[in-house]
């Protein structure tokens, strides 16, 4: 007896170890998969991620007017399966730890996660299209020094393959440096001199 009270007063000192949720707040664990969600600035409607979703959760919808499109994930489908994150290639997709999914028999329908996205102008011929983001360029074109990513990021597939063909063609149409000398050739290097 003298060791039940014993612990009783002791729980009783330090408190409830449970927490109070839902009738107060409670703690989200580290990794959990909870509310997908999309960046608009960093998506560029490849649909990938509609693609790859095991629920059928996404839609990638086309704008009437074609200024852009709206991409909407149904929370009521979703899975929290984070396939949309692995396969997205900008980094657009993300899944946060919001795992909030109660609510009322009226909202089942109105639990989307939504963007509308605009297209904007390509740089060179003015046709509309999506920026690459500025670290997905630098990433792609990291080891051609000469390519200004900040530009070529703002123009659309069909100029970036006119770009590429011009560089292909002045690499080829520059002259060749002249062949070395039989002198140089055959004159000692430094380190051969040591
Ligand atoms: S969220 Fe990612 S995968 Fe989906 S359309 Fe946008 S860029 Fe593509
Ligand atoms: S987490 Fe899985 S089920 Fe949910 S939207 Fe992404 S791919 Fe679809």
């Amino acid at each position: 007896m003298a060791g039940f009270l014993k612990i009783l007063f002791r729980n009783l000192l330090n408190g409830p170890s449970t927490d109070p949720y839902p009738m107060g707040p409670t703690f989200s664990p580290q990794r959990i998969r909870g509310r997908a969600k999309v960046d608009p600035n960093l998506c560029m409607g490849c649909g990938m991620c509609r693609y790859s979703c095991t629920a059928g959760a996404i839609n990638i919808a086309h704008l009437p007017d074609g200024s852009g499109y709206t991409i909407t994930i149904w929370q009521n489908s979703c899975c929290r399966c984070a396939s949309c994150r692995h396969y997205c290639p900008t980094g657009a997709m993300s899944v946060t730890d919001d795992w909030h999914s109660a609510h009322p028999e009226k909202d089942k329908f109105n639990r989307l996660e939504q963007q509308t996205i605009k297209y904007t102008p390509c740089a060179d011929c003015g046709a509309l299209m999506r920026p690459v983001p500025a670290h997905l360029a630098q990433r792609l074109y990291a080891e051609n020094k000469e390519i200004d990513t900040e530009k070529i990021r703002h123009i659309c597939p069909k100029c970036r393959r006119i770009e590429d063909a011009k560089r292909t063609a002045r690499r080829l149409l520059t002259p060749a440096p002249e062949p070395m000398k039989a002198a140089e050739l055959t004159s000692p290097r430094p380190q051969d001199t040591r």
